[in-house]
């Protein structure tokens, strides 16, 4: 249960003067809430800047186009003529070094003559302007009388807003939530906050909601780094009871004795790269410990992952236990047992599908020779967690395109049997800052190099306009015999519009090029998605119409054409992932990003690095500098553990220290029951990791 003393802060932002329902849902669109804007959110939605009031020249030293804040007397008033109404209403003001002009458009008269009367003083700040020659103030932000000038925020945070919702809507809400915040006891080690001269939590929010110098914005500040490593050492105790969770009931060892190994290997048409050889081993020697493995393979697109895996489950069935494979769509778990199925076929494994399309007589079927042991590897979607899928002895589940899943999908697979080993494969790259933070002291296996013989792929920036010059192009492989794959714009949020995209492409293109075209996306049924993969799989189908359902692992080597239509609008991890659906094969392929200018920066630098690299890591990086932390993993599609505060480039710095911190306590204090340990549970569950809180009592 939730500490009482949190409670404030959990509670909706209605509960906050002044915010009803209607501006509770515009704040659940600025936090990207799908349910409930609470106050906890306002509190973590930071300002993004700061207006700066505090210079106060005299007039005549006034900086044309900057914020001030002047003393002045109010010498007269002007509204409209009675003629032109809509003329602005002026108020002449001055100092003893000169005039200001301070102009209204649709002011109420009454209202000005009562903010500013004839003959008195007035602090007015906002921009100062020239025109005609004229000192001139439109709309000043902020008028006050000598009396109230202490009350005159000197500097004024700036925030993300939403359409909708005012500034200062949103700062009257701020001040109220942070009003509701508790004194919470300290939950970092007093000497670490001593030493890094961290201010509390609660002060940590002040300063940054109302900060007294735009410098106490600053991400390295002292405030925002306090927060910061308040979130890391979370995400990092969260992680770390995870594991102790996991590794808990001492896993099982299992030891194979090769020859079912040997059997796939001879009857691969290849060779392992080296790298594949390594991770094999890596996570063989892992099966034969007797702790619980635990550990990410991490390998770009088309590196070779799924073998692996399969090598992995054939060690497991050499010891007589079974296997779980699991894919975050159903397109990838069939294609992950088509490849599968020829070759465990050649070593003897048996391997059956269960998605949610496998239902009544088929299903029974399925679960019975699973439970009796008959079959060695189960394949599937999130159909595997259901509760009637038992197994006789999982003794390793797989889990592919780990983002997709959160920490409780892979604890679920886990309970499918007794000490299950887990092995989490990820085809985005992560690069190395990022790993400590989302994966902790997860083991690692990487694939580093693609598998021999792979061509690097042409990739070419052409601007829409030339669409149909590419229409052609595409024409022309389409006359080689090569396979095209045609991406579709991305539409944000509306993927009704991204079908549409995709649709009225379809019918174009299949005007032009006829039966060899089809389409593919994501509202699709299972079957029909899947029968146009395999039509075009088999080269039945030779243009593939897509959205951008086929991003993640769809593997089709004889495809070697890939034409991204409003390149500008995906994601560097996007479109890498795209472009990876290409060169996998042994010939020359060519993908053609088609954008709509003018270019932003930030796009053009996206496009230009692909462009330049095919290396993921690479792109990974980069991508991390173009857009931050935030977004590396999807986070928030995905629900994948995400950063609320911490900056990568900010902060990364006190990962490590977090990582240690948390070692230390749960090695002194495993079950959080001493007075920091109690304290430390608050902190988990303010930043809502409190899931790794559960696990404790589960132990
Ligand atoms: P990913 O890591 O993206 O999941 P896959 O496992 O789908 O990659 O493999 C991509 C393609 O590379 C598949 O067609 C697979 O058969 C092939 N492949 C895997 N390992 C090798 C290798 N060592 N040599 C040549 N081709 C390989
Ligand atoms: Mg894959």
């Amino acid at each position: 249960m939730r500490p009482s003393l949190l409670n404030p802060l959990f509670a909706l932002v209605t509960t906050l003067p002044g915010v009803g329902s209607q501006l509770e849902k515009l704040y659940r669109r600025l936090f990207g809430r799908e349910h409930d804007a609470r106050v906890i959110d306002l509190l973590f939605h930071l300002p993004t800047g700061a207006i700066d009031r505090r210079a106060r020249p005299k007039l005549r030293d006034v900086v044309p186009d900057t914020v001030v804040t002047v003393a002045v007397t109010v010498d007269r008033h002007r509204p409209p003529p009675p003629r032109r109404p809509r003329a602005p209403y002026q108020v002449y003001t001055s100092d003893e070094t000169g005039d200001l002009i301070l102009t209204y458009f649709n002011a109420r008269k009454d209202y000005l003559q009562k903010l500013l009367p004839v003959g008195e003083r007035r602090y007015v700040s906002g921009t100062v302007a020239l025109y005609d020659h004229m000192r001139q103030m439109i709309h000043p932000d902020r008028v006050v009388a000598e009396a109230d000038l202490a009350k005159l925020p000197l500097v004024e945070p700036v925030y993300a807003l939403t359409e909708g919702l005012s500034l200062n809507q949103l700062r009257r809400a701020a001040d109220a939530a942070l009003a509701r915040v508790p004194t919470l006891p300290e939950w970092q080690e007093p000497s670490w906050v001593a030493r890094e001269r961290f201010p509390p939590f609660a002060d940590a929010l002040r300063v940054l909601h109302r900060p007294t110098e735009p410098a106490d914005l600053l991400p390295e500040g002292l405030a925002w780094s306090r927060l910061a490593y308040d979130e890391f050492l979370a995400g990092q105790l969260a992680l770390a009871l995870v594991r102790a969770h996991l590794r808990r009931p001492a896993g099982r060892a299992t030891t194979g004795t090769g020859h079912i190994r040997k059997k796939l290997i001879e009857a691969l048409p290849y060779s392992l790269t080296p790298s594949q050889t390594r991770a094999v081993g890596e996570i063989v020697a892992d099966l034969a410990k007797p702790e619980r493995m635990l550990r990410l393979l991490q390998g770009d697109v088309g590196s070779g992952k799924t073998v692996v895996a399969l090598l992995a489950a054939a060690a497991v069935i050499e010891g007589g236990r079974q296997a779980a494979l699991m894919a975050p769509t159903e397109l990838l778990a069939r294609q992950h047992f088509n490849t599968i199925a020829p070759l465990a076929a050649a070593a003897g494994i048996n391997v059956a599908i269960l998605t949610g399309r496998e239902r009544g007589r088929e299903r029974k079927d399925i679960l019975e020779k699973l439970i009796i042991g008959d079959t060695h590897v189960l394949i599937g979607t999130h159909a595997l967690f259901q509760e009637d899928v038992e197994f006789r002895d999982l003794a390793l589940a797989v889990v592919d395109e780990q983002h997709r899943f959160g920490v409780h999908q892979r604890l679920a697979l886990a309970k499918k049997g007794q000490a299950v080993d887990v092995l989490v494969m990820t085809a985005t790259p992560i690069p190395r800052t990022l790993v400590l933070t989302y994966f902790g002291d997860m083991d690692m296996s990487e694939l580093r190099e693609k598998p021999a013989g792979r061509k690097p792929i042409d990739t070419r920036t052409i601007p829409l306009s030339r669409l149909e010059e590419m229409i052609a192009a595409a024409g022309r492989a389409l006359a080689e015999g090569r396979r095209v794959y045609w991406v579709c714009p991305l539409v944000e949020v509306t993927e009704n519009t991204d079908l549409a995209a995709a649709e009225e492409r379809f019918a174009a293109l299949k005007e032009r090029f006829g039966g060899m075209v089809d389409l593919v996306h994501g509202r699709m049924k299972g079957a029909d998605k899947d029968r146009a993969m395999e039509r075009f799989a088999v080269g039945e189908t030779r243009l593939l119409v897509a959205t951008t359902v086929i991003e993640v692992g769809v593997d089709v080597p004889e495809a070697t054409v890939m034409v991204i239509e409003h390149a500008e609008r995906f994601g560097l991890a996007q479109l890498h992932q795209l472009r990876g659906r290409i060169g996998r094969g042994t010939e020359r392929s060519t993908c053609l990003l088609l954008y709509k200018g003018p270019l932003g920066e930030t796009a053009k630098a996206r496009l230009n690095i692909m462009r330049e690299t095919e290396d993921g890591f690479r792109i990974a990086e980069e991508d991390l500098k173009l857009r931050g932390e935030g977004d590396v993993l999807g986070t928030r599609q995905s629900g994948m553990p995400g950063f609320r505060l911490a900056r990568i480039e900010a902060h990364g710095k006190l990962i490590g220290a977090a990582r240690d911190d948390a070692a230390l306590v749960l090695a002194q204090d495993p079950t959080l029951a001493s007075p920091r340990g109690q304290a430390l549970r608050h902190l988990l569950y303010l930043f809502e990791r409190d899931e790794a809180i559960r696990l404790i009592r589960a132990g």
